[in-house]
C-alpha cells in the first residue's frame, strides 16, 4: 500500500525533489494546489534522522509517522482565499548525531474559480439588530477559541466519509450574493437532507462543540486531532455531548433547517489548521 502510494507519486510526476546529501526525499499532493485543498505532504527519510520539522505560511508543521517506516506526512490546509502564488516549504530534518538539514520547495497556490450564487432571504434574516450582531460576534469568538485549541495526536483512522447521502446544493467557496448584496464566500458544502435523516462523523474524533448558534443553527464540530476539525451544522436534534468520543460513521443527530436556513440541509464544513478548506478534498485523502 505504502510502496503503490509511492509509486503513483512517482509516476504523477509530482514535484518529488531529492536532497541528496540527506537522502531527503518530498512529494506533495494534488499536483495542481488550488485555493481550498488540503495538500498531502510526503517526506521519505534516511536512517538516521530522528526529527522533521517544517514551515508554510508563516506556520509550524509537524509530521507523523505513516505506518511503521520512514515516511512522514503531514497536512496542509489551503484556505479559500490565500492569495494565488507561489509559497515556500521548509523543511527540516534532525539526524541523531545532531546535524540539521533544510530543503526548501516552491509550492504554487492556482486560483479556483468559485462562482457565486444568488441568495432571497427575508430582510429581517439579513438586517441584523444591535443585539444579534452582539450575540453573532459573541458566538464567532466561541468557536474561533476551538481553532486554537491543537491535539497533537491524531484520531481519524483511514478515510474520511460523508456525513450523509445527499447531493450538493450549494458548493463550496461560491460568492454569496444575498439580496442582491455580495456576502462572505461559502465556507463549507450544502447537502440536500430530509428532515430527521441521520447525520454520521466523518471520521473517528472528539466532539468540541455542542451548541445552538445564530446562523448555523444547532451544531456539532468534531476534533479529529492534529488540527483537523468537522463541522455539522443547522441539525433539528443532536444526540452527542461534547467531551464525547465518537467512531467514524457514528450518529451526531439529525438533519434539521435550525439557525438561517431556508429548509432542511445539512452545512458541512472542515477546518484544516484554522483553514477553511473543501469537504470534498477531504474524501480525497488516502
Ligand atoms: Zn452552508
Amino acid at each position: 500500500m505504502l510502496s503503490v502510494f509511492l509509486s503513483i507519486l512517482l509516476l504523477s510526476g509530482t514535484a518529488f525533489a531529492k536532497q541528496k546529501e540527506v537522502s531527503l526525499k518530498v512529494g506533495w499532493l494534488p499536483r495542481k494546489i488550488e485555493q481550498g485543498d488540503i495538500c498531502v505532504v510526503n517526506v521519505l527519510v534516511a536512517k538516521g534522522i530522528r526529527s522533521l520539522t517544517g514551515e508554510f505560511q508563516g506556520k509550524d508543521l509537524s509530521f507523523y509517522k505513516v505506518k511503521k517506516g520512514r515516511l512522514f506526512r503531514t497536512l496542509i490546509g489551503i484556505d479559500m482565499e490565500t492569495d494565488p502564488g507561489t509559497y515556500q516549504l521548509v523543511i527540516s530534518a534532525k539526524s541523531r548525531s545532531g546535524k540539521t538539514v533544510k530543503g526548501r520547495y516552491r509550492i504554487r497556490i492556482k486560483e479556483r474559480d468559485f462562482g457565486e450564487q444568488r441568495i432571497t432571504l427575508p430582510e429581517e434574516m439579513v438586517e441584523l439588530d444591535e443585539d444579534t450582531l452582539k450575540q453573532v460576534e459573541d458566538e464567532e469568538k466561541k468557536v474561533k477559541e476551538i481553532w486554537t485549541k491543537e491535539r497533537s495526536d491524531r484520531l481519524w483512522r483511514g478515510k474520511f466519509i460523508k456525513p450523509l447521502d445527499g447531493e450538493v446544493i450549494s458548493p463550496f467557496g461560491v460568492r454569496r450574493i444575498l439580496n442582491d448584496l455580495p456576502r462572505n464566500r461559502h465556507s463549507g458544502v450544502d447537502l440536500e437532507a430530509g428532515m430527521g435523516e441521520e447525520i454520521r462523523s466523518s471520521n473517528a474524533g472528539i466532539v468540541v462543540l455542542v451548541d445552538e448558534l445564530y446562523f448555523s443553527g444547532k451544531s456539532v464540530v468534531v476534533d479529529h486531532g492534529r488540527g483537523l476539525y468537522t463541522m455539522y451544522f443547522h441539525l433539528s436534534r443532536i444526540d452527542v455531548e461534547e467531551g464525547q468520543r465518537v467512531k467514524k460513521g457514528e450518529v451526531l443527530g439529525l438533519a434539521g433547517s435550525t439557525g438561517r436556513s431556508t429548509g432542511p440541509h445539512l452545512h458541512w464544513g472542515v477546518r484544516l489548521h484554522d483553514a477553511r478548506v473543501d469537504p470534498f478534498s477531504l474524501l480525497k485523502l488516502k
